[in-house]
């Protein structure tokens, strides 16, 4: 543990960490709109790893703020720069809960969004429940604070957690993600598709932007569409891929 907590620390310092992007794409228009930041390590013998890997040591490392303020500040440059390709896409970024509740975190957000000169409606913020269980108070601060920088929250992972609509009504979010598991199922599992259905119109009575992730076939895509899921994200699309690579580049 010692030394990947090491290892983790001089990875930062070395600028080993890379953001991979996977498009998100709105089902009426049928273009991409944004793109989610997913945190790759390019490991010197390991080769790239994904978060599964070592997300959690880094976080028992006490670096989820370090780590997290690079994929903030990675992520805005990359929004400056597709802004400067005449490139119209804002990124979802994801923060752990410690990154939620760090006192810093509304001043940081105005620092790289100005030193960047971005349009802050371009940042949205991923986070799951399990932020708000750790620190209610300061999570819908911090969530009220971000989008009235006019930035976007979305719930991710939604119906996985314990109590969700508990959350739901606390956390002024204003997307809703579901979870790919939910996703995954569609096609061969009615029940999961009527749940999908009354989370898509529960999503949309509170006034919520619906996205599908996990979307692997052709089937999931009209599925959701035919639901009015607003928009969706998944292998069938695009997998996440290096920032040169995404679809709306080649
Ligand atoms: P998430 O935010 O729910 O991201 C979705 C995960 O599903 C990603 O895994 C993505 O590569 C994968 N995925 C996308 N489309 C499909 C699909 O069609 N089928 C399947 N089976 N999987 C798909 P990844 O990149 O390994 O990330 C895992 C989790 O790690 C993320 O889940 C997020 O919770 C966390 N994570 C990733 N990047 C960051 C980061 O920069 N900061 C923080 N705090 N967490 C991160
Ligand atoms: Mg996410
Ligand atoms: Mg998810």
């Amino acid at each position: 543990m010692q030394g990947m907590t090491e290892e983790l620390r001089h990875a930062l310092d070395a600028g080993e960490f890379v953001l991979h992007y996977q498009p998100k794409m709105n089902l009426v228009t049928h273009r991409f709109i944004a793109a989610e930041a997913l945190l790759r390590w390019q490991h010197p013998h390991r080769g790239l790893l994904l978060p599964s890997e070592f997300l959690e040591a880094a976080e028992q490392a006490g670096l989820a703020v370090p780590l997290g303020r690079w994929v903030l500040e990675t992520a805005v440059q990359q929004i400056a720069d597709w802004t400067a390709k005449g490139l119209d896409l804002g990124v979802c970024v994801n923060f752990s809960p410690p990154e939620l509740s760090n006192p810093a975190l509304l001043d940081h957000l105005d620092e790289v969004t100005t030193r960047f000169g971005i349009d802050p409606e371009k940042v949205n913020v991923e986070m799951t429940e399990s932020a708000a269980v750790t620190d209610l108070e300061t999570t819908v601060d911090h969530v009220l604070g971000i989008r009235r920088r006019g930035m976007h929250v979305t719930l991710d992972d939604f119906g996985t957690g314990y109590s969700s609509l508990t959350w739901l009504q606390r956390l002024p979010v204003d997307m809703l993600k579901i979870d790919q598991s939910f996703t995954r199922r569609l096609g061969d599992h009615p029940q999961t598709y009527a749940i999908v259905d009354a989370v898509i119109r529960l999503s949309h009575a509170l006034g919520l932007v619906t996205i599908a992730e996990g979307v692997e076939t052709a089937q999931h895509l009209a599925q959701l569409a035919e639901l009015g899921c607003d928009s969706a994200q998944g292998y069938y699309l695009s997998p996440p891929v290096p920032a040169a690579q995404l679809p709306v580049l080649v």
